[in-house]
C-alpha cells in the first residue's frame, strides 16, 4: 500500500483565493462583497488625512480645544465630527514642542488612527521601519529627509490595538493669522505620524 501523502499544489494566488473566499462567503448570504465594497469605499473617500489635518488646524487656533483634544482625543475630535471605531479605545495626541518630537509606529502590523490620518502607507507597514524607527530612531528619520538637531528629544511611541496615536506638529510660523481652513491644507500625512515637519 502507498503511503505517501498527497501533495497540494497551491497554485491560485492570494487575489483568486480571496475571490473564492469572498464568493463561497456571499453564496451563503453572509453579504460580504457589500461589506468590502463599504470598507473600500470609506477608505477612499472618507478616511483620509485631512481629517487629522482639521483637527490640528482647530488645534492652532483655539488653545481650549487644544487642551481638550490633548487630555482625550476622542471627545475632542468627536466635536468636529470625526469618529474612531470601538475598538480604537483611546485617542493620544502627542504634542510637537521645540525641542520634543514624536513619532509613531506599529512594530506589530500596521495599526495607526485610520480614521483620522488615512490607511498606513506601504512603509510604515513594513518591517524596516517597524523594526528600525524603535533602534535608530534619528537614522531612520534622516534617511526619511527629517533631519532633527541633537538638542530635540525624540520620543517614538507604539500602537496597540486599542491605543491610536496622533502627533500634533508644530505650526509654522508664517502660518500665523491664517484661517482655519487655509491651516488644514499645510498640515501632511507624513507629519501626523511624525516622519515629517511642517
Ligand atoms: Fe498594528
Amino acid at each position: 500500500m502507498n503511503h505517501e501523502p498527497t501533495i497540494v499544489h497551491r497554485t491560485a494566488t492570494v487575489e483568486q483565493r480571496l475571490d473564492a473566499i469572498q464568493s463561497a462567503l456571499d453564496e451563503r448570504g453572509m453579504g460580504i462583497s457589500a461589506l468590502v465594497d463599504e470598507l473600500s469605499h470609506k477608505a477612499q473617500e472618507e478616511w483620509l488625512p485631512h481629517n487629522g489635518a482639521r483637527v490640528v488646524a482647530r488645534a492652532w487656533v483655539d488653545a481650549e480645544f487644544r487642551a481638550r483634544l490633548l487630555a482625550n482625543g476622542r471627545d475632542a475630535v468627536a466635536e468636529l465630527g470625526l469618529t474612531l471605531p470601538k475598538h480604537h479605545r483611546h485617542l493620544v495626541v502627542l504634542e510637537n514642542a521645540p525641542l520634543v518630537h514624536n513619532v509613531i509606529c506599529c512594530t506589530l502590523c500596521s495599526c495607526t488612527a485610520f480614521t483620522l490620518i488615512g490607511l498606513p502607507p506601504d512603509w510604515y507597514k513594513d518591517l524596516p521601519y517597524r523594526s528600525r524607527v524603535v533602534r535608530e530612531s534619528r537614522t531612520v528619520l534622516r534617511e526619511m529627509g527629517l533631519d532633527l538637531p541633537p538638542e530635540v528629544e525624540l520620543r517614538v511611541w507604539d500602537t496597540t490595538a486599542d491605543t491610536r496615536y496622533m502627533v500634533l506638529p508644530e505650526q509654522p510660523p508664517h502660518t500665523a493669522g491664517w484661517p482655519e481652513e487655509r491651516l488644514a491644507g499645510v498640515v501632511t500625512r507624513d507629519s501626523l505620524i511624525g516622519v515629517a515637519r511642517l
